[in-house]
């Protein structure tokens, strides 16, 4: 992933402008677990949506496994989306469907072969441990449980990277470790990069190998750091 002098202004209620990601370089590599840390307000959710094209750029270049997401047409920018797959603080869950019907949905909107959809929603439950809630709403959900149901949706299409927007600060202390946990093996047993916004150190030391600290809307500094390993 490579971000090239990337901005984002946003058009405020009094017609001011407002930079909220601005000239933004930075380079991710294959196989990072790569964090992204900063105050409330700094910019960090911006420049993760800005990684899939949730944002549209103002200014700058994304190229995401050689493709400059930049520069493609609404059809391949939806393809080249289906790479990268992305959960939220909330969960972002479907409250109406069940977690088979959650999981799903992206296999759905990426024209999966359908004799094979079934198989791939049990096999990410297994790899997530919930292939035994599939039947249940949201709503009869842990936390815990529902950001696996998530995390399982992200990972229903095959994608090489997983963006993921503060995915613990919902959750009490042992279960944001089993989610961690999650993530680690996803990252070690699927070959995913992964990206993580967090406001939270302990969070970036445990699992990143490479942190970026965001203020104001620009990269403050960039330094590879040893993961320490999730603890208690
Ligand atoms: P963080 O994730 O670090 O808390 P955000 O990326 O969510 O920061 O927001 C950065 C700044 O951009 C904030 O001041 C926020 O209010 C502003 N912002 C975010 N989205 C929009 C938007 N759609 N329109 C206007 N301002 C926005
Ligand atoms: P979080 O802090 O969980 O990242 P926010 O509360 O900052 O989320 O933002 C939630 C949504 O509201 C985002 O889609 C963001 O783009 C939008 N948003 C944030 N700040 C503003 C703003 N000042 N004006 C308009 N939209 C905003």
């Amino acid at each position: 992933i490579s971000l090239i002098d990337v901005s984002k202004v946003y058009n405020q209620k009094d017609n001011s402008t407002f930079h909220a990601i601005d000239s933004v370089s930075l380079s991710i590599n294959r196989g990072d677990i790569y964090g992204i840390i900063g105050r409330s307000g700094a910019g960090k959710s911006t420049l993760l949506r800005l990684i899939n094209l949730l944002e549209i750029p103002s200014s700058g270049t994304v190229i995401v496994d050689g493709e400059d997401l930049t520069n493609l047409s609404k059809q391949k920018l939806r393809h080249a989306r289906q790479s990268i797959g992305m959960i939220f603080q909330h969960f972002n869950l479907v409250s109406n469907k069940t977690v088979l019907e959650n999981v799903l949905v992206p296999l759905e909107l990426a024209r999966y072969p359908k004799k094979e959809r079934l198989d791939r929603v049990r096999e990410v439950l297994r790899f997530v441990g919930l292939e035994d809630l599939m039947s249940k709403y949201p709503s009869q959900l842990s936390g815990g449980q529902k950001q696996r149901v998530a995390i399982a949706r992200a990972l229903a299409n095959k994608p090489k990277i997983l963006l993921c927007d503060e995915p613990t600060s919902a959750l009490d202390p042992n279960t944001t470790k089993e989610i961690l946990e999650v993530l680690q093996s996803i990252h070690k047993e699927l070959d995913v990069t992964i990206v993580i916004v967090s406001h939270e150190m302990d969070l970036i030391k445990s699992i990143c190998n490479r942190v970026t600290i965001i203020d104001n809307g620009q990269v403050y500094e960039t330094v590879d750091i040893k993961p320490k390993g999730i603890v208690n």
